[in-house]
C-alpha cells in the first residue's frame, strides 16, 4: 500500500465531484437563469451553496492529513477543515503530535482509517 498510489486515488474522486458539480453549475445557468426571474437566480444560488457545502462535508469526511515533520497521520475538526489556508492537496494545520504548524499532505481517509493517530513508517512517504 503505497501514499502515492493514494493521493492519485484521491485526486481522481476529488476530480469526478468537481466535475459533475461545475456541470450541473453550468446546466443550470444555461437552462435556469436567464428565465424564470428571480426564481432560476435563486435556485442557482441555492444549488451553489448547497454544492459548495457538499463538497466541503464530502471532502471533509474522506481526508486524512500527514504532518511532513513527524509523519503523523491525524483528522481535524470540521471548523479547522473549511477555514485553514488550503494548497491544492495540502493545508496548513497545526500537528497534534509535534505541535508545528505545517503544510500537511491530505490523504483518502478509508485506506489509512485503521493507521489515523498514528505515525506513518519513513518509507511510505518516500517522494518520487
Ligand atoms: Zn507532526
Amino acid at each position: 500500500m503505497e501514499l502515492e498510489h493514494e493521493s492519485t486515488d484521491y485526486w481522481k474522486e476529488i476530480g469526478v465531484w468537481i466535475v459533475i458539480y461545475i456541470i450541473i453549475l453550468t446546466v443550470l445557468s444555461i437552462f435556469v437563469l436567464p428565465y424564470f426571474f428571480p426564481f432560476g437566480m435563486i435556485a442557482w444560488f441555492l444549488v451553489f451553496i448547497f454544492g459548495t457545502y457538499m463538497l466541503i462535508m464530502w471532502h471533509y469526511e474522506n481526508t486524512a492529513f500527514v504532518c511532513p515533520n513527524c509523519n503523523y497521520l491525524f483528522t481535524t475538526t470540521l471548523a479547522k477543515h473549511t477555514f485553514s489556508p488550503n494548497k491544492f492537496t495540502e493545508k496548513y494545520l497545526k500537528c497534534p503530535n509535534c505541535d508545528k504548524r505545517v503544510w500537511c499532505k491530505g490523504v483518502l481517509k478509508k485506506p489509512v482509517e485503521h493507521l489515523i493517530g498514528t505515525t506513518l513508517p519513513q518509507n511510505k512517504m518516500k517522494k518520487k
